[in-house]
């Protein structure tokens, strides 16, 4: 095989994955990024490295088993920036998914991880939730469902990317934007044009922005999905996932130390050129649902910070998104001539999409 000069366009989870596996190819790669690596998306998601058990509703069970797959080699990879969590669906008289449901989806959900499973879903009485949750509302509370699932520790996981790439001989620029790319294989760096034998759009949420400012047109597009998070001061036991009746959504709660929880998302239609911010509007959605499932009420003075991240939703240009929420973030790769644009994506499946990417180039 050989040895061939790459040039790859944001390091995110998916570039810095990308970055490696080619490195490890035996490829020459210098990686660039306008902020430093993993400031963005890879940054703002919820921590979990999970198959997405909300999945299974929509019947997409191979990617839901393949993601589950790749949780295991998170696990392997990271056993000290990831850990399993029990998550707890409680079940409302109202809830939109009652127990059987719930079981059952959760049953699959550990069935389809196989050898992989990282524990056994259950089905609880209200005394046993209420002993795990003191705090949860009890009024109209059934029981509940849980199961397992895998969070990170997304700062120390981000620490452990960047350093195996720079194992394998990646060159990281950080604070380089690019502000053209070409299909000829340049990347125009602050006005000089650099050849390389591929280049790789990793752009994140900002790939398709990059392509029209450079004059390519690409098969696919990007819708925009802003998700917020707040950071409550409040301890819990385990994870809580909420099922949300108005809109038919979930929020999940997760403990991550020290007294602290991580609460959300939101899902807004957001343009790029807005700052990726937390509004109060989104506050107040995300404060009226805690306190609905929660009898100590909190208010503003609980939040020790907000954060949010822009998911691009890929669809190809062709079609129409209808419902945001049941699209799946699975990722698209497109090719033309010497460059390759990475679309979409998931923390769970970045490295997954790194050998795939690398595989294209051998
Ligand atoms: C709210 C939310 C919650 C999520 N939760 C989960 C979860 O729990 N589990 C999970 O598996 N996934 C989750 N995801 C998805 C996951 O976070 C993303 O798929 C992943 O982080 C995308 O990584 P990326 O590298 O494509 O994008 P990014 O991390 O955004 O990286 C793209 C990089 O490209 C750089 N860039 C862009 N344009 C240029 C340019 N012209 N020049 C130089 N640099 C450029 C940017 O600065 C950025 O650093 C979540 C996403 C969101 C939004």
């Amino acid at each position: 095989m050989a040895k061939k000069r790459i040039g790859i366009v944001g390091a995110g989870v998916n570039g810095t994955s990308i970055a490696t596996a080619c490195a490890a190819r035996g490829h020459e790669v210098e990686l660039f990024d306008s902020g430093p690596a993993f400031a963005e998306t890879s940054r703002k998601s919820s921590r979990m490295l999970h198959g997405g058990i909300r999945y299974l509703e929509q019947g997409h069970f191979g990617l839901v088993r393949e993601a589950l797959l790749e949780r295991d080699e998170w696990q392997q990879l990271a056993p000290d920036a990831t850990r399993v969590e029990r998550f707890f669906f409680p079940i409302y008289k109202d809830s939109p998914r009652g127990r059987a449901l719930l079981y059952s989806g959760a049953t699959l959900y550990q069935w389809l991880a196989g050898r992989f499973s990282v524990g056994k879903s259950r089905l609880h009485s209200i005394p046993e939730v209420t002993e795990v949750f003191p705090g949860l509302n009890p009024n109209g509370l059934c029981g509940a469902v849980s199961y397992c699932d895998v969070v990170m520790n997304d700062e120390r996981l981000a620490e452990t990317l960047v350093e195996e790439a720079k194992d394998h001989g990646v060159s990281l620029h950080e604070h380089t934007p690019i502000s053209r790319i070409a299909t000829t294989g340049f990347l125009d760096i602050n006005g000089k044009l650099q050849e390389f034998d591929h280049v790789i759009n990793a752009g994140g949420p900002w790939a398709s922005s990059l392509l029209e400012r450079s004059g390519i047109s690409s098969a696919f597009a990007l819708e925009h999905v802003r998700g917020s998070h707040l950071i409550l001061k409040a301890d819990l036991k385990h994870a809580l996932v909420f099922q949300i009746a108005a809109d038919q959504r979930i929020v999940f709660a997760i403990p991550i130390g020290q007294g602290r929880t991580l609460f959300g998302t939101t899902e807004h239609t957001h343009h790029l050129a807005e700052p990726i911010a937390c509004s109060g509007q989104e506050i107040d959605y995300l404060l009226a649902i805690y306190n609905q499932h929660m009898t100590h009420q909190i208010d503003r003075s609980d939040i020790e910070s907000t954060y949010s991240g822009v998911r691009p939703i890929v669809r190809r240009r062709s079609e129409s998104l209808s419902n945001m929420s049941a699209a799946s973030r699975d990722s698209e790769i497109e090719i033309i001539d010497q460059l390759i644009n990475v679309f979409g994506g998931k923390w769970t499946s970045a490295r997954r999409l790194g050998s795939n990417v690398a595989s294209l180039i051998d």
